[in-house]
């Protein structure tokens, strides 16, 4: 079964084929000839996701899905959200965003977060969501050199590592898209 994901991150599409097996053909937004930045307009990370399945479904004509992330930390409300990746400003930079978070919790003892990530599948016509949150905490330095984003700084609840220590396999089984993709992959399967 030959389905898109609406991204062009190598990881996050390694961690997907990982998840859904060989029976599903994985294709990204290159691969579809789909080189136009996708349209991320809302202040939901829902409506994001449903934003990007829906520009790919309807213009490259194919069953697709789509995925958007926040970081909700408790001290900061819930913030970044569905800002996270913006959150230092544009361009996009991991280095800049992980370095404002750790300024801004400087001499904040609450450091309980989640990553919480939706997907958008757009399947023979119809529309699905699937959700996975991932529970833990901000370091207060990054530490690992695994995974992306804010990987470095998270340590999820029950672990000793931070995402970015963790090996692919294990921040699949526990983590926010992990979660997430399993849903979907149960739905697809
Ligand atoms: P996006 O919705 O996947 O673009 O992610 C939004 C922001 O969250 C970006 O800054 C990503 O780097 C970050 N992010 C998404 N997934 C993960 C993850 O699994 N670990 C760490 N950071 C992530």
């Amino acid at each position: 079964m030959k389905i898109c994901f609406a991204t062009n991150n190598k990881k996050k599409i390694e961690e997907v084929k990982a998840a859904l097996g060989p029976n599903f053909t994985i294709v990204s937004l290159e691969e579809i000839g789909c080189h136009e930045e996708l349209p991320e307009t809302g202040d939901t990370l829902h409506h994001n996701a449903f934003e990007k399945a829906k520009y790919v479904h309807h213009h490259y004509g194919i069953d697709c899905f789509a995925d958007d992330t926040g970081l909700e930390v408790d001290a900061l409300n819930g913030a970044p959200g569905v800002y996270s990746g913006r959150f230092a400003g544009e361009p996009r930079s991991d280095e800049r965003n992980i370095e404002l978070l750790l300024k801004t919790l400087e001499n904040v003892d609450n450091r309980k977060a989640r990553f919480r990530t939706v997907i958008a599948l757009i399947f023979k016509g119809k529309e699905h969501s699937f959700e996975g949150i991932a529970e833990g905490e901000i370091l207060k330095e990054k530490s690992g050199y695994g995974g992306f984003g804010y990987d470095p700084i998270f340590k999820p609840s029950g672990f000793d590592k931070t995402f970015a220590e963790l090996s692919l396999d294990e921040k699949n089984k526990i983590s926010h898209r992990g979660k997430a993709v399993q849903a979907l992959a149960l739905f697809l399967k």
